[in-house]
């Protein structure tokens, strides 16, 4: 008999549960762990200060377990060293004539990659242009995983993010738009708690490592919601990254070693393009629901705004580690949501899909992270809720 705590069609997506833990573990996941570990991906470029716009340092910065080991100048790429060209020229502005105001593009055709750039992200609060305080980081040598990183400090980052940019949304009340909002943020947070959980310092005088179930029952488990929006964003993000299949089909992944970089493309192509995925789940997200009334674009505006002062809030994140864990995210979230709802609807035009190399690099990296927590809810859920009804 099938005893499945959750069952039926992920909220506000169109996939099923049980789908997804099977793509998840049988398809989706050795792809990501794969791709994650190729040269392109592993280095991702961060400017990692404590220079937060909301208030002073609290001094947290010197914990043990949250300092970042920053790449030495011959280890990242070569290609990655270039200075990148700027933003498209204007007669690259694609005029939307004909489509009705407001409404979402449920293709990006003729948006093919064209070079990396620099260009902004209207969701992110990150100036991305090279400069001397931006370092390269091996995120294979700084995994995500317990830090220490807790009380006030840490308290006062998730409520400034709930309470001032995305409340929970009282049933039923909220526009679908807010409730994606909170349930994105809601979603990535039960996954850096998942991560906590699966990677745990269980004693500090032998260095040891292991699980800690109870952090993740305590944490996540016990509450269904948190689950649930676990897997909302992993189906967002699943959708971003097939919307934008063109684009990232093209894209140049050269770090200047031919071998890896082929393997990069495949990799890629293999996750884009793979029947299994197209069969089971081939629209992880209707992002065309969205935006549809008529205060749409203002409500995209105020929401962009939220947003990026989510990711302005990552500057004050008091643990170098959860800094650039939680910056590569929050930026892998916005480059999402720049992929999803690129089409300005106020002005009815779109500019053809530009990202930065980081936003690639970002995006796939939290599709990894994701896909990493759903594995583990799903492997170590049952086992942890039978053990704690038996207590
Ligand atoms: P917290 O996780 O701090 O949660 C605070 C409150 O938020 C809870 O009491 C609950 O009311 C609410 N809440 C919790 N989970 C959810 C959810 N999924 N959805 C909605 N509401 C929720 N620590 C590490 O050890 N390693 C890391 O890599 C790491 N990265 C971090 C990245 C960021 C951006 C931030 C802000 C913190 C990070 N931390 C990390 C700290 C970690 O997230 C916790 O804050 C810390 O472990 C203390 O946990 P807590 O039990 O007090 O609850």
């Amino acid at each position: 008999k099938d005893s499945r705590k959750y069952t039926g069609i992920v909220e506000d997506c169109c996939c099923d549960y049980e789908t997804v833990e099977s793509l998840n573990k049988e398809v989706l996941n050795p792809l990501l762990q794969e791709l994650v570990t190729t040269p392109f991906f592993r280095y991702f470029k961060v400017k990692l200060w404590c220079d937060c716009p909301f208030w002073l340092d609290d001094g947290m910065c010197h914990l043990r377990d949250c300092s970042v080991c920053e790449c030495p100048d011959n280890e990242f790429p070569e290609p990655f060293k270039k200075p990148i060209q700027n933003k498209l020229s204007s007669d690259d502005l694609i005029c939307q004539e004909g489509k009705p105001e407001a409404t979402v593009d449920r293709t990006l055709d003729n948006k093919d990659f064209r070079g990396w750039v620099v260009v902004d992200n209207p969701w992110t609060n990150d100036d991305e242009t090279d400069n001397g305080e931006m370092t390269y980081v091996n995120l294979q040598l700084n995994p995500e995983r317990y830090t220490g990183y807790a009380g006030p400090s840490a308290r006062r980052i998730w409520d400034a993010i709930y309470t001032e940019n995305c409340p929970k949304y009282p049933s039923g009340e909220f526009c679908q738009e807010k409730r994606v909002l909170y349930k994105l943020i809601s979603g990535l947070h039960s996954s850096i708690s998942v991560h906590i959980g699966a990677e745990y310092l269980l004693d500090e005088a032998s260095n040891l490592w292991g699980q800690n179930l109870e952090l993740l029952d305590e944490r996540v488990l016990r509450y269904p919601d948190r689950v649930r929006n676990l897997y909302f964003t992993f189906l967002f993000v699943l959708r971003a990254v097939t919307k934008a299949t063109n684009y990232l089909e093209h894209a140049e992944y050269n770090t200047g070693n031919p071998a890896e970089d082929l393997k990069t493309q495949s990799l890629i192509r293999q996750l884009l393009y793979n029947p299994k995925l197209q069969a089971a789940c081939p629209l992880p997200f209707d992002e065309a629901k969205l935006w549809q009334g008529q205060s749409g674009p203002e409500l995209k505006q105020q929401i962009q705004k939220q947003f990026r002062n989510i990711s302005a809030l990552m500057d004050c994140v008091g643990c170098e580690k959860c800094r650039l864990w939680g910056k590569l995210q929050v930026l892998g979230l916005g480059t999402a949501l720049k992929i999803l709802f690129s089409v300005d609807g106020q002005n009815n035009v779109a500019q053809p899909l530009q990202l930065q190399r980081n936003e690639v690099i970002a995006l796939v990296n939290l599709l990894n992270r994701l896909s990493e927590s759903i594995k583990f809810v799903d492997e170590m859920g049952p086992t942890v809720e039978m053990t704690m009804k038996n207590r």
